[in-house]
């Protein structure tokens, strides 16, 4: 904790050095709840923190997947903010989940002061993202903890564990503000969620830890994890030579917004939560009722033979747009479609890539998409229920 605090500079170390605004970025993706913990960080400055704030967020469609950016400036009590851009140059940049960091904008305005919370996979270290900017000193210092987990474990949201990891990086010495913001905004909301909501926060706050100091710039990380200076040179000159084709005043009219969930060939796994829908092939009786009730064209269906007559037959799923909602499985009257937690389910064998988007195969390298269909869970199911497998 006081490790932490004193990297940091904190909210209170940075303001009384002089410095006008603390201000924080959160970097998200809709259906993650960076709103929500941006009005609360904004919220608890004023009511909580004896310091003056403000908070906004931006986002464009509010679809489940499309990039989402919360701001938040804290300043000394006696002072008004009169300043309502968003925040340009944060002291904080937090960064909600790991898809985002191959996006140079998420990295936009950092230096050697900003400090950077990410989050990080099971038993992960440092994300080859991360190293590449620690090498070429664009940000200061780096904390990272595994939200999703936290959140999952919790049965919290991965917001709330990202508030308490936000809390501890500000330097914040107890947990009695956050847990009343909390208590003030989702007590009140979601009554019922508020003691695993905490939970999630207090471990958040807790969990979330050092990856490295200005001290310690990416290269003995690097070397250490078999990244070498050539292979982050040579995706540098990648990016400038990306740069002069994408750069925002010389794309051509008519571009289009690359980022997730922007377009139909964007990936939207990034916006799953750690669950994902299994399909029982054996169950389905192609009603079709998951296909017109999924927002994302996930579902693939083919002519094909069921019971004897020629009709449209549900092939799979397409896992690469499914963001995990779950709607399919509340719908499908049969329990065909089933709540799954996304890492214990690593085999693809389903898979079925959306048929429309094959002749671009490169958009499903790039991402990894990790989606499969399996069978297997139906087998766990009636072994659970005692039955003949
Ligand atoms: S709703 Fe269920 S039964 Fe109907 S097509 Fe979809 S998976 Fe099959
Ligand atoms: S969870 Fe189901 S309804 Fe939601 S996006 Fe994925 S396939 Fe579609």
């Amino acid at each position: 904790m006081e490790q932490i605090a004193k990297k940091s500079g904190g909210l209170r170390g940075t303001l009384e050095s002089g410095k006008e605004y603390y201000e924080i970025r959160l970097e998200s993706i809709g259906g993650l709840g960076a709103n929500l913990c941006g009005k609360m960080l904004g919220e608890l400055g004023v009511k909580y923190l004896d310091v003056n704030s403000s908070s906004f967020s931006s986002y464009g469609s509010e679809k489940t997947g499309t990039p989402v950016k919360g701001f938040i400036r804290y300043c000394q009590k006696e002072k008004e903010i009169r300043v309502h851009y968003p925040v340009v140059e944060p002291d904080l940049l937090v960064v909600f989940h790991q898809a985002l960091l191959k996006d140079d904008g998420v990295w936009k305005g950092c230096s050697q002061d900003t400090s950077v919370i990410i989050t990080l996979e099971p038993r992960q270290d440092q994300p080859k993202e991360l190293r590449e900017r620690l090498f070429d000193g664009q940000i200061g210092t780096c904390y990272g903890l595994e939200a999703q987990k936290i959140a999952m474990e919790s049965h919290s949201r991965i917001n709330v564990v990202m508030l308490g990891a936000v809390l501890k990086v500000m330097g914040i010495e107890s947990l009695e503000a956050g847990e009343q913001i909390c208590r003030d905004t989702l007590g009140k909301k979601y009554p019922d969620a508020l003691k695993a909501n905490l939970e999630g926060m207090r471990r958040g706050y807790e969990e979330v830890r050092l990856l490295s100091g200005k001290e310690a710039p990416g290269d003995k990380a690097g070397a250490k994890a078999g990244v070498d200076a050539k292979d982050i040179a040579e995706d540098k000159l990648a990016a400038k030579t990306a740069d002069k084709v994408w750069g925002y005043d010389n794309a051509p009219i008519g571009g289009i917004n690359p980022r997730f969930g922007s377009t139909v060939i964007s990936d939207l796994s990034p916006s799953r939560q750690g669950y994902i829908p299994l399909f029982i092939k054996e169950r389905c009786i192609n009603c079709g009722l998951c296909h017109s009730t999924c927002p994302d064209m996930v579902f693939q269906f083919a002519k094909g033979e069921y019971k004897g007559r020629e009709m449209m037959v549900n092939q799979g799923l397409d896992y690469y747009h499914c963001k995990g909602c779950l709607r399919c499985v509340d719908v499908c009257p049969v329990n065909a479609l089933v709540r799954g937690v996304e890492s214990e389910h690593p085999r693809k064998e389903y898979f079925i890539p959306n048929q429309e988007l094959l002749r671009m195969p490169k958009y499903y390298e790039e991402a990894g998409s990790d989606g499969y269909i399996t069978s297997e869970s139906y087998l766990t199911e009636k072994r659970m229920e005692g039955g003949e497998v």
